[in-house]
């Protein structure tokens, strides 16, 4: 049960680029913006180290410290930045109607205009054996852990841009990578390729899946299965990196916005706007197609604007 209230002007769920960008327009526009951080305050990128790709840094950044930078520069337009999870939402689909949402299953916020920006999750391959040894050698952070298995034997799977990025980070400090790529080419970006395959202590294996990681409390190796041949094999290795994509942060969403078949919120044209009046949605969890740290800071910065005529046309109409 919800044990204060407080009404807003502008909510902000999420504290990736999208969120404190969306902070900084929306606090700048005087609409004295609440932000809540969710579980992994700074989101993904404080899972990163180096960003070399955003504009305007060009020796690069610490992801972590850009997030630090983001979330000032959004206190120093008045942002309120709050620690807290917003666990469920109770959206108006009246057109000046107030969104309530309840923060950490306890507190309860009614809000003008709500700018979404939860981003994604890492997903996982679903294999019993993986999910009991998650943290005990599975991850899905090779930025985050790979830092343990140093001078060892480890695997990633996948073969996108995030797999070939982390196996190159890995091979950096590992002895040897074993990268499992499922099809008979990588999706990566042919950059990307290239970096892979120029790195000597990379193994890439293709049309290969993993059917059982071995070991009872940390990892010990992986069975292979080639998904051509139906051949299966057994390797050693320390550590498992899992790096296949991510799931959107939606699902307190459900049933109140439009998603897309796997959960991502759909907006309006090139606009930020959800189907309901007063929701936006930016960042990774509306886009999967480009999910930069700039695409989402940009679309942040689009979503407070949008936030920002809204209520401005709301107003207009009751003056009027
Ligand atoms: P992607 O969705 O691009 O790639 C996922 C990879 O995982 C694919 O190779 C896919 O195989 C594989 N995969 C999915 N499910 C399984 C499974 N169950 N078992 C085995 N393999 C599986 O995700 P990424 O996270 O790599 O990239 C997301 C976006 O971020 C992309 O747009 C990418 O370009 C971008 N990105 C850009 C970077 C950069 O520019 N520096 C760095 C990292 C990401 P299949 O191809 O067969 O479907």
């Amino acid at each position: 049960m919800a044990d204060t209230l407080e009404r807003i002007k502008c909510l902000i769920i999420g504290s990736g680029p999208a969120g404190y960008t969306a902070a900084i327009y929306a606090a700048r526009a005087d609409m004295h913006p609440v932000l809540y951080t969710g579980m992994e305050p700074g989101g993904q990128l404080t899972t990163t180290t180096e960003v070399d790709n955003f504009p305007g840094y060009p020796d690069g950044i610490d992801g972590p410290q850009m997030m630090v930078d983001l979330q000032k520069q959004a206190e120093r337009f008045g942002t309120q930045v709050r620690i807290g999870m917003v666990t469920s939402v109770d959206l108006s689909k009246e057109i000046g109607g107030i969104h309530k949402a309840t923060i950490d299953n306890a507190t309860e916020v009614e809000a003008e205009t709500v700018i979404i920006s939860t981003g994604a999750t890492a997903k996982y391959l679903g294999l019993p054996s993986e999910q009991k040894l998650r943290g005990g050698g599975v991850s899905a952070c090779a930025v985050c852990d790979g830092f343990f298995y140093r001078g060892q034997e480890v695997a990633i799977v996948g073969g996108g841009d995030t797999a070939a990025e982390e196996a190159t980070y890995l091979a950096n400090i590992c002895s040897k990578v074993t990268m499992l790529v499922r099809g008979d080419e990588m999706r990566a970006s042919k950059a990307m390729q290239h970096r892979v395959t120029n790195c000597e202590n990379i193994e890439l294996r293709y049309n290969s899946e993993v059917d059982e990681v071995l070991g009872e409390q940390v990892v010990e190796g992986l069975r292979i299965k080639n998904n051509k041949t139906g051949e299966s094999d057994e390797i050693a290795i320390t550590g498992l990196f899992i790096a296949i994509g991510h799931k959107p942060n939606t699902e307190i969403f459900k049933d109140q916005l439009e998603m897309d078949s796997t959960g991502y919120l759909i907006t309006e044209g090139k606009s930020t706007k959800t189907n309901l009046p007063g929701v936006f949605a930016c960042g990774d969890v509306q886009d999967k197609e480009y999910r930069q740290a700039v695409t989402a800071a940009g679309t942040g910065c689009m979503a407070a604007l949008d936030a920002e005529r809204y209520l401005a046309t709301i107003e207009k109409e009751v003056t009027a």
